[in-house]
């Protein structure tokens, strides 16, 4: 019997067959039609060779193919790939190579993309979900494949693998997370008692479906729980607010520049947003002031703290405790233990700052094909995340910054999200990023790179004379680098790799 993610589709048939699941462009699908597309999916699959442990790669913006080919997969015991619908050919490239996909399923944003990799990797079949605006003409059209509507029921446990996610590449090169049937249930598990999804829920598909973030955040929690994802094909704060209250919709994951970018829109303020009951944020620190902004508004912003390898249910902080412990992204996971630990293994006291390691069935079985890099973050059971965090004396967790990007000046450690959150604070700095360099007098310093706010006059002396009423003088950056705009990933991360690249102090 398949007790995978597979199941799930099936499940709901019995239980709710006619609740709303998807949403997308106009056209509502039931529980009951999803099962039956998602029947129809698994065996066009089949009928293209895919069997149990094969990798298909969905490569495309938000669609409704996307959750079509994860379940799909689950039912033929295959491997779902999401690939970054923002990367280059040749980033692309990687990925699908990497991990090996015989099939691809494409967007119609991805046709000569798909054209362009034909001929250079080794994946034996191309498939369009839509017809593509340019390119694509050897790809095979997904809507005609969809002929066979028998139920298919691979043996599936939930120690399978169930798709491999590239982590968002923000220190480098991406690794391939296994996860796990029981990851994905366990996981979702977690958000639902963490956000308190309903039963008929509506939430919104707007971050990618490709990061842990935009797929397990709300989407597929709610699809378990039997509610509704109104899918958006990428973000676009105008019209996403309309589509808010249009939708009614009751929760969303975002990251912190997309809060950012809705809470500066008009319709912020003139849209009913009454129905939003939460909106999880995570995947980056939420600077304070976007957090008042959507407290002021009325809205629940609930930060969690997560990850690819742990898909992404680490802390999250519940609604009541939104005001009174701002900044912290929260508690443990229903599911999931969480410590601070010392560089020799030991737990960290209240306030002190050490490695967030993670524990629980939701934790990844390893990174695909990488045992050297899997055995470096899985140690004795424990996630090593690389993140330097303290956790306070009521046991609430505060993210500081990443070790990688930490750097230590004149014997002092320097945690650059504290120096951008003081930068960004400033009336003239609209982003900012700090990295260290090495110095021969302090041992590393700091640069910043700043985009200054529009209409802005600053210039480096009045940038540091400012910070340096703030911070501690080996916190204030040695240079300030005045820059049109920042090197990012799909969700808004900072590339700093990009950044340390180009410098020269
Ligand atoms: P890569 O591992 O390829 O460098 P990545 O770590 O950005 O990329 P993800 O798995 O998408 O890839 O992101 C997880 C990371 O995001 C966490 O390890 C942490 O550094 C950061 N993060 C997540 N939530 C928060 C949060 N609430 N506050 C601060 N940082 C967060
Ligand atoms: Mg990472």
């Amino acid at each position: 019997r398949n007790a995978g993610l597979g199941s799930w589709p099936e499940r709901r048939r019995r239980i709710s067959p006619d609740r709303d699941a998807l949403w997308f462009e106009g056209v509502t699908t039931s529980h009951r039609e999803f099962s039956d597309r998602v029947r129809r999916v698994a065996g066009a699959l089949a009928g293209l060779g895919v069997r149990p442990g094969d990798r298909v790669a969905w490569l495309g913006l938000n669609h409704p193919a996307a959750l079509e080919t994860l379940y799909a997969c689950g039912q033929l015991g295959a491997v779902w790939v999401p690939v970054n619908a923002r990367f280059t050919a040749s980033e692309a490239a990687y990925v699908i190579g990497h991990s090996g996909a015989s099939v691809v399923v494409h967007g119609r944003d991805h046709g000569t993309v798909a054209d362009e990799l034909r001929s250079t990797t080794s994946v034996r079949t191309w498939v369009t979900a839509e017809p593509p605006l340019a390119g694509g003409e050897g790809s095979l059209p997904y809507e005609e494949l969809l002929t066979d509507p028998e139920p298919r029921d691979a043996r599936v446990t939930l120690e399978d693998p169930c798709l491999i996610m590239y982590t968002s590449g923000t220190t480098g090169r991406p690794k391939g997370a296994v996860l796990t049937h029981g990851n994905m249930t366990w996981a979702c598990m977690s958000q639902i008692l963490g956000f308190d999804f309903a039963q008929d829920e509506r939430t919104l598909a707007v971050a990618p479906l490709f990061h842990i973030g935009g797929l397990n955040g709300t989407v597929n929690p709610t699809l378990l729980r039997g509610g509704c994802a109104v899918i958006v094909r990428s973000f676009d704060a105008a019209g996403l607010l309309a589509l808010i209250e249009e939708q009614r919709i009751n929760s969303f994951f975002g990251v912190p520049t997309m809060l950012d970018a809705l809470s500066r829109e008009p319709g912020f303020r003139a849209r009913d947003l009454s129905t939003l009951r939460t909106v999880a944020a995570a995947g980056a620190p939420l600077p304070a002031e976007t957090l008042r902004t959507w407290l002021d508004r009325g809205i629940t912003v609930q930060q969690a703290y997560g990850m690819t390898e742990s898909a992404p249910a680490g802390t999250v902080l519940d609604a009541g405790d939104a005001v009174a412990k701002v900044g912290s992204a929260g508690r443990p996971q229903f599911f999931t233990d969480v410590r601070v630990v010392r560089p020799d293994g030991t737990e960290a006291a209240p306030g002190e700052i050490g490695e967030v390691v993670l524990q629980g069935p939701n934790i990844m079985a390893g990174y695909w094909n990488e045992p050297d890099r899997t055995a470096e973050v899985l140690v004795d059971g424990w996630y090593h995340s690389g993140d330097a965090g303290s956790v306070d004396s009521d046991g609430f967790l505060y993210i500081r910054d990443r070790y990688k990007d930490m750097y230590i000046s004149g014997g002092e450690n320097v945690y650059p999200a504290e120096v951008e959150s003081a930068l960004r604070d400033l009336p003239d700095v609209e982003e900012a990023a700090v990295i260290g360099v090495p110095d021969e007098r302090w041992g590393e310093v700091g640069v910043a790179f700043v985009v200054v706010a529009p209409g802005s006059a600053a210039d480096e002396d009045t940038v540091r004379a400012a910070l340096r009423a703030r911070l501690a003088g080996f916190k204030v950056p040695r240079r300030i680098r005045f820059v049109d705009a920042l090197p990012k990933t799909a969700t808004g991360k900072i590339r700093k790799p990009d950044l340390r690249k180009d410098v020269s102090v």
